[in-house]
């Protein structure tokens, strides 16, 4: 009984030990990449065009109606249906989609 409590007590223990080494190896990571892009100027991002990335993960997002799968706005797979704009994932889902609407 008391090899179980030991035994509870060290995972608890590595738990928290790995918890703590992730958030450390997190910093030193982020120190680093800090250290590497601002070499020149502030160590703050400035509000350049590198902070924003290719694929907005929040905003403009739209579902595929073929296969439900959530598409950004500034894809290149768009259809303009009446008065109706639709997004998808792929070309084949935007051919599919025509053809059922057919
Ligand atoms: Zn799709």
């Amino acid at each position: 009984m008391y090899g179980l409590i030991a035994l509870i007590r060290n995972l608890l223990l590595l738990v928290v030990v790995i918890t703590v080494l992730r958030s450390v190896i997190g910093l030193v990571m982020k120190f680093l990449g800090g250290a590497l892009s601002g070499s020149s100027g502030g160590s703050r991002p400035g509000p350049g065009a590198k902070t924003s990335p290719a694929v907005p993960l929040s905003g403009d997002l739209h579902r595929d109606p073929v296969c439900g799968t959530f598409v950004a706005s500034t894809t290149a797979f768009q259809r303009q249906q009446g008065g109706e704009r639709f997004y998808y994932c792929s070309e084949a889902c935007r051919s599919q989609h025509i053809l059922a609407a057919r």
